[in-house]
């Protein structure tokens, strides 16, 4: 079922690419295993999925522990908001995290992530919609935090991470990750290495993908309706 599910969407993959002009090769899958049970994320890994999105903390780590036989086939990102007092146990248990939205939660990552794992994998989170209750930094600062955070010990920043509102139609939803788009091309071309557009959900994945993501977060899609 799930099985079923994955091929479903890496075919949504296949054919935005050839719609864009892309290698599908370049957009990643990042299974968004929130409020599924640990045996789900098994049975997604017995179809081929390795990366696995969790968005509450204590959720995360709880099926990290569960699925600790497989850990060192699976990939665990960090997508949701993240408070201060929760970095040190992202630091501990995940390999990437896609919600920077300010220094100080970078600098304790930094800080708390363990000398014997690799760096942490970090994205910066935008805001492209200018929604007065949400999270993300603005595109005017993304440039002074890439840097800021380009230069931490201990993480390795990837690229942007953005969440639009949902939008009427493919071109007003698109044109929204555009300007995600516009800002990673900006940092890059201030000479900061980015290899990772981390944008569209189970409802905007073509979008996303004509944007330029490179990683595509997917969860109703490969598990069911939460
Ligand atoms: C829940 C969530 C997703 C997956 O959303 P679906 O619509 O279920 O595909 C992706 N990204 C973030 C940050 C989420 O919180």
């Amino acid at each position: 079922m799930i099985g079923d599910k994955l091929q479903q969407v890496r075919a949504r993959i296949v054919t935005a690419c050839t719609a864009a002009g892309r290698d599908p090769a370049s957009v990643h899958l990042l299974a968004v295993s929130k409020t599924f049970a640990a045996e789900a994320v098994r049975e997604a890994h017995a179809a081929g999925q390795t990366a696995f999105g969790e968005n509450y903390v204590q959720e995360g780590v709880a099926k990290i522990e569960a699925l600790a036989d497989l850990r060192s086939q699976l990939e665990w990102h960090c997508i949701g908001p993240l408070q201060s007092n929760k970095t040190r146990v992202v630091a501990e248990h995940f390999d990437w995290v896609h919600s920077i939205d300010r220094l100080k939660i970078a600098e304790r990552l930094a800080e708390q992530r363990p000398a014997h794992l690799p760096p942490l994998q970090v994205c910066l989170q935008i805001n492209v919609d200018g929604g007065a209750n949400k999270s993300g930094i603005g595109a005017e600062e993304a440039i002074s935090l890439a840097q800021a955070v380009a230069a931490l010990p201990r993480l390795r920043l990837r690229g942007l991470m953005a969440i639009p509102e949902p939008a009427p139609d493919f071109a007003a939803q698109r044109d929204l990750f555009l300007r995600a788009a516009a800002v990673f091309d900006q940092i890059r071309a201030s000479g900061i290495e980015l290899d990772t557009l981390s944008l569209g959900m189970s409802a905007d994945l073509e979008a996303a993908v004509a944007a330029g993501s490179t990683m595509v977060r997917i969860g109703t899609a490969i598990f069911g309706s939460r």
